[in-house]
C-alpha cells in the first residue's frame, strides 16, 4: 500500500490524551488532568437547542453563521471588549476555536512563513501551524517573569520570514495573563515587523485579578489581528463545538472559503445555543468566574505548601507548579503521581521543551476534589524531603 501523509505520520499524539486515556485505565483517579469546566452548560442554553429542534432549524445555517449569532458576537466583542466588528464581513461562526485557529492559519501562511508561537503553549498550535505549511519558531515565557512575554525574546526569534506571532493570555498551560501595558510592547513589534498576530482570547473572560484586554484594542492591532473565542470555557460549552473568528474583512474573506469548504459551516442548532449563552451571558458568566478565583486562591496556595512551588495564575483554570526540585523529568513524574497516587496531571514538556521542569494541573474541577489531590500530592512529596515553600515564587 502507497505510504500515508509523511507530515500527519510524524505527528506526535497529544501528550494530554496519553495521560487521559492512562488514568482511564485505573480506578479512583483525581483528574486534574483534561482542561475543561465542571460545570453543565445553563439550562436555558441548553433549552434554546431543544427548541430550534422543535421548530425545525435543521437545515445548514450561512457559511459565516446564523445572521443574528454573528450581530450578537459584535455587540458582545463591543460591549465586553471594546472592540467593534462588521457582523457581515469581520465575523465567522466555526466548530470551536479549534477550528477557527485551522482557518486562521490556512490563511495567513504559505510555505516557510514562520509563526512566533509563545511557549509553553497550547498543544494544537504547533500541528496546526505545520499542516498549514508553517513553520514553528518558539519563544519561551520565562518562569521568574511569572510566564509573561518578555518584548526582547520575541524581537531576537523575528526573521524576515516571520509571518504572525500568535499570542494566548490568559494562558493554556500556565494561567498567565498579561496586561494593556505589557500586551503593547508586543504589538510594537507587530508594527515594526509588519506582522500578523492571532490572538488566542478562549479564557478573555477566566481573569481573576487585572481585566482582560483584548489584543485587537491596541494601537494598530485591531487590522492586523485575528482574534480567535469560542465558547468552551467561559459558557461551559466543550462538547458543542462553538467558537468565532473576529478579524478584518480582507483576511475574513479568505478564511470563509477554507471554513466554507472543510466545514459547510457550524452546525445549526448550536448556534442557537450560543446565541442563548450570549444573551444570558451576565446570569451565568460571573458566578463561574467567582467559582474559579476560589478554587485557584485555595489550590495554588495549598501546593506550594506542599512543596511544589507554584506561581499565582490570573487567568484560565490551570496551575502551573514547578517540579524540577524533585530530580524527576516531567513525564515520570506525572506517570509516577499517578500510578502511586492516582492524581492525573499532564507533564509541562507536552506544551514545549519550555515545559519541562513543570507539570500542569487544572482546578477546574470541584473542591472536593481539589482538596483530596492536596492530601495526594503531599502524601507524594514526601518522598522529597523538600522545603516546605510558604510562598509562591513569582
Ligand atoms: N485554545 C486554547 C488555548 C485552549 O486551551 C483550547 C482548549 O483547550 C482551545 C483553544 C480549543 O477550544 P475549543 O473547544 O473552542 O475548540
Amino acid at each position: 500500500m502507497k505510504s500515508l501523509s509523511n507530515q500527519v505520520v510524524s505527528m506526535k499524539p497529544s501528550g494530554i490524551r496519553r495521560f487521559f486515556d492512562l488514568a482511564q485505565t485505573m480506578d479512583n483517579v483525581v483528574s486534574l488532568g483534561v482542561g475543561e469546566p465542571d460545570f453543565i452548560t445553563p439550562w436555558n442554553v441548553r433549552e434554546a437547542s431543544y427548541a430550534a429542534l422543535e421548530e425545525g432549524y435543521t437545515a445548514y445555517s450561512a457559511n459565516a453563521g446564523l445572521i443574528e449569532l454573528r450581530e450578537e458576537i459584535a455587540t458582545y466583542m463591543k460591549e465586553r471588549f471594546l472592540v467593534e466588528y462588521d457582523p457581515t464581513s469581520e465575523l465567522i461562526v466555526t466548530t470551536g476555536a479549534s477550528q477557527a485557529l485551522d482557518i486562521a492559519f490556512r490563511a495567513l501562511l504559505n510555505p516557510g512563513d514562520e509563526v512566533i508561537v509563545v511557549e509553553p503553549a497550547f498543544v494544537s498550535y504547533g500541528p496546526l501551524i505545520e499542516l498549514a505549511g508553517g513553520t514553528v519558531v518558539p519563544v519561551a515565557c520565562r518562569p521568574e517573569k511569572g510566564f509573561r512575554l518578555d518584548r526582547e525574546d520575541v524581537e531576537q526569534a523575528i526573521t524576515e520570514r516571520t509571518k504572525a506571532i500568535l499570542l494566548c493570555f490568559p494562558s493554556n498551560p500556565t494561567g498567565a495573563t498579561m496586561n494593556g501595558d505589557e500586551l503593547a510592547q508586543i504589538a510594537e513589534l507587530a508594527t515594526k515587523y509588519d506582522l500578523w498576530v492571532v490572538s488566542d482570547e478562549i479564557y478573555a473572560e477566566l481573569c481573576y485579578d487585572e481585566p482582560f484586554v483584548s489584543f485587537a484594542t491596541l494601537h494598530d492591532m485591531r487590522d492586523r489581528t485575528i482574534v480567535v473565542n469560542g465558547f468552551s470555557k467561559a459558557f461551559a460549552m466543550t462538547g458543542w463545538r462553538l467558537g468565532f473568528t473576529c478579524a478584518p474583512e480582507i483576511v475574513t474573506r479568505e478564511m470563509l472559503k477554507v471554513h466554507q469548504y472543510g466545514m459547510m459551516c457550524a452546525p445549526t442548532l448550536v448556534q442557537f445555543g450560543g446565541l442563548e449563552a450570549l444573551r444570558t451571558r451576565d446570569q451565568h458568566v460571573p458566578s463561574m468566574v467567582k467559582s474559579y478565583r476560589q478554587r485557584r486562591n485555595y489550590f495554588i496556595q495549598a501546593l506550594n505548601e506542599a512543596g511544589l512551588p507554584t506561581h499565582v495564575p490570573g487567568g484560565a483554570f490551570y496551575a502551573f507548579p514547578s517540579i524540577r526540585h524533585t530530580g524527576l523529568t516531567s513525564e515520570e513524574f506525572a506517570e509516577r503521581l499517578l500510578v502511586e497516587e492516582r492524581v492525573a496531571v499532564v507533564p509541562g514538556n507536552a506544551f514545549g521543551e519550555s515545559g519541562e521542569g513543570f507539570v500542569r494541573a487544572s482546578y477546574a474541577t470541584s473542591l472536593e476534589q481539589l482538596q483530596e489531590a492536596i492530601l495526594r500530592i503531599q502524601r507524594f512529596m514526601k518522598q522529597f524531603e523538600v522545603t516546605v515553600l510558604k510562598d509562591s515564587h513569582s
